[in-house]
């Protein structure tokens, strides 16, 4: 497809672009899932805790789409840290997905009340070591959270997933990321479809194009390096937000986007976040 890969730190190829269905009922899931392989996403983000993996597998197994070509990826909930349990929670994902590996699994948030994320990484080490996640990674660590990890661990985590849109830029984040090999991928990308979509820059900088504003921020995400995994479940805009190839952003539009940076968060601070310790 016309969807560039970007290269992990363990040399794992992994699409710049994919499909994520926070939100979506499982038999929705299905649905959306299977429109998004047709249409030509090839990488998938799901959770446990979206309650969808099931129907997510449904679709991947019906799709005739050779499982090598697929990038799957799937997170630990929060309740489930711990080496055991973690080691639990993945068979039951891999189950309900249908699958004997994920190309991905994520520790979904640090949990910094449970103070379980490092048991909790050596068994997503060891399930990287038996072959049954091709990479593992983090979602929701701040710098201090993966400083520690990258202090007690042994494998680096291939990216962290993180709220980013223009409105929360992450700088600090990135900045971080990048000095130690860890990809930035971006959750929430289009800022959930409120307000961003029409912040008059947005709309402006669509317009000179004569894209849609999804496909501008989209295409600010893929131009400044971020991994992102858009949602939607209405059909037209799963493949809106994978046309965004035949265009390009110039200087302009790109100092316009740094400018709406204002530390909206739209998420729970990953720092406070306990649900499930
Ligand atoms: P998003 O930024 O992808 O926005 C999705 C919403 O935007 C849709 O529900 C729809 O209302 C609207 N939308 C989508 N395409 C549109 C278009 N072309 N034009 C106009 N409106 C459009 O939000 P999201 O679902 O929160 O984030 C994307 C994915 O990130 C999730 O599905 C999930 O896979 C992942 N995620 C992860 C975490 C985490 O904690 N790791 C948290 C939230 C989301």
């Amino acid at each position: 497809s016309q969807v560039p890969s970007i290269t992990l730190n363990n040399g794992l190829e992994m699409p710049q672009l994919g499909f994520g269905v926070w939100q979506v009922p499982d038999d929705e899931a299905a649905k959306a899932v299977a429109k998004a392989i047709e249409s030509g996403y090839r990488s998938i983000d799901t959770a446990a805790i979206y309650k969808n993996e099931k129907g997510t597998g449904r679709a991947i197994a019906a799709s005739g789409v050779p499982r090598d070509e697929l990038f799957v990826t799937t997170k630990l909930w929060n309740s489930d840290q711990g080496y055991d349990s973690t080691m639990r929670a993945f068979d039951a994902s891999l189950d309900k997905l249908g699958l004997d590996h994920v190309d991905l699994y994520l520790i979904h948030w640090p949990v910094p009340a449970k103070d379980a994320y490092t048991d909790t990484y050596r068994a997503f080490e060891k399930i990287y070591a038996d072959g049954r996640a091709k990479a593992i990674g983090v979602s929701n660590f701040h710098p201090e959270h993966l400083k520690r990890l990258l202090d007690e661990t042994s494998v680096v985590p291939v990216l962290n997933q993180i709220e980013l849109h223009p409105q929360l830029q992450q700088a600090e984040a990135r900045a971080f990321h990048a000095e130690h090999g860890i990809a930035t991928e971006a959750w929430s990308p289009l800022g959930q479809g409120k307000g961003l979509l029409e912040v008059p820059t947005v709309v402006a900088i669509a317009q000179k194009h004569g894209r849609t504003p999804a496909q501008a921020v989209l295409r600010w995400h893929l131009q400044t390096g971020n991994i992102v995994i858009p949602k939607s479940v209405t059909p037209s805009r799963i493949e809106e937000n994978l046309d965004v190839f035949g265009f390009e952003l110039d200087a302009d539009d790109l100092a316009a986007f740094a400018a709406l940076d204002e530390g909206k968060r739209l998420g729970p601070d990953p720092a406070e976040f306990n649900l499930g310790a």
